[in-house]
């Protein structure tokens, strides 16, 4: 499982994207004002479903994520994990309802923008908002929905003295170019599945490649860890039982890290990149900065369409807060349709909203390419 999100801003790298690859849904890559009816800030589970539901009110619709992936908390936080309380699906995994929502919104081709952090989002019209990432991208659509869940994920940095000075030149919490480590000392700190995936990943192009990890027990899939220790065994790579306890270099390029052991020795490791896996954290982020009315650190919005205290900005799913809210995945598809109906009427003034069935409206039918 790649988990490879871009966290430095200024780096150049570039991830993999098995969403472009695998689905017909389209990733944008555009320099110019992207113009849109709704642009939805967050590709996590509610994100997604809003997508369905705009698109049957013929909306059209851009995603961003932070992410190099869509299913936000689902696919970055318990993939593997069985959900029991999706009305009328027994049982699925987090992965298992990001990839059956991604083919229900296929219909729709929704652009997704992934890499990409809303920073800014200004007023323009009635309504009408102007949004601009950190990638330098800049939209402009009529609605906009906030569907940010807690927030921005953020890597943990490890507790290495002076490791900031390195970070984006030497030091990355992703990859987004691997022929960035060829011919390179690399060395991957850490033992989930993100660490073991770069791990295999760039050994092939790295100078040497070290994996650093404090015990001989890993969090990651047996088989990337069998693969690592086959390596290792094969002499193409090298294992290190510890920690790093210092960097040394100089004008942000590295050139070494001391690791020191569990019995309290210490080895001095060439390295010239680095790439720590130690998690994630959740931080509001740039949100708090929107101007928008705020609860606890969530989005306060009416129950009637999702809307927050600024007429033509929603927030659905785990962002927003409303007497009675529960972070539950089913209370953010009801507030997707919700906030559709509104979202219809501001991006399609003179028309009339006619409320349909899809098992009974021919026209849903056809949008969804079922009739
Ligand atoms: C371990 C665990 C188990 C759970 N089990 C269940 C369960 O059994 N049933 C259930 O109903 N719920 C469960 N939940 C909760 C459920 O996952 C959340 O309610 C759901 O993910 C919320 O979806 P969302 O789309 O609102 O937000 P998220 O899934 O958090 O997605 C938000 C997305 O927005 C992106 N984002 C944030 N800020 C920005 C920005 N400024 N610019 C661009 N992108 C941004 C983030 O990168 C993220 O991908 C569980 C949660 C966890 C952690």
């Amino acid at each position: 499982m790649f988990c490879p999100q871009r966290f430095i801003r200024n780096g150049s790298f570039e991830a993999p994207n098995p969403v472009s690859e695998s689905s017909q849904n389209r990733q944008c890559n555009m320099s110019e004002i992207i113009k849109t009816d709704v642009v939805i800030i967050g590709a996590g589970p509610i994100g997604l479903f809003a997508v369905f539901e705009l698109g049957l009110l013929d909306m059209k619709v851009h995603l961003i994520d932070i992410l190099d992936r869509p299913g936000g908390q689902c696919a970055e936080l318990y993939p593997e994990k069985p959900i029991y309380d999706i009305p009328g699906i027994p049982e699925v995994s987090g992965q298992g309802l990001v990839d059956a929502l991604m083919t229900q919104i296929k219909p729709f081709g929704p652009t997704f923008h992934f890499g990409e952090m809303v920073e800014k989002i200004e007023k323009i019209g009635e309504p009408s908002f102007r949004l601009s990432t950190d990638g330098g991208k800049v939209f402009e659509a009529r609605v906009v929905v906030v569907a940010a869940g807690g927030g921005s994920f953020q890597p943990k940095r490890p507790p290495v003295a002076g490791i900031e000075g390195f970070e984006g030149t030497s030091v990355f919490y992703s990859v987004r170019k691997m022929d960035v480590f060829r011919d390179k000392a690399v060395m991957v700190v850490g033992g989930g599945d993100s660490a073991l995936d770069w791990t295999l990943n760039l050994q092939p192009l790295a100078k040497r490649l070290t994996l650093v990890h404090r015990r001989d027990a890993f969090r990651a899939a047996p088989d990337s860890v069998n693969k690592m220790k086959a390596l290792v065994e094969a002499g193409k790579m090298d294992f290190e039982l510890g920690q790093v306890s210092s960097v040394e270099g100089s004008d942000g390029k590295l050139s070494a890290a001391i690791i020191k052991a569990n019995d309290g020795s210490t080895k001095t490791v060439a390295c010239e990149a680095m790439l720590p896996f130690f998690g994630l954290t959740m931080k509001l982020g740039p949100i708090a900065e929107w101007g928008l009315a705020l609860k606890d650190n969530l989005l306060l919005v009416d129950t009637e369409k999702f809307e927050t205290s600024v007429p033509g900005v929603f927030a659905i799913g785990d962002i927003n807060w409303y007497p009675g809210k529960l972070k539950l995945i089913l209370s953010g598809f009801h507030e997707a349709a919700l906030m559709s109906q509104q979202a219809y009427r501001y991006c399609f003034p003179d028309k009339r909203l006619v409320f349909q069935y899809t098992t009974s409206s021919t026209s849903l039918q056809k949008k969804l390419g079922v009739s």
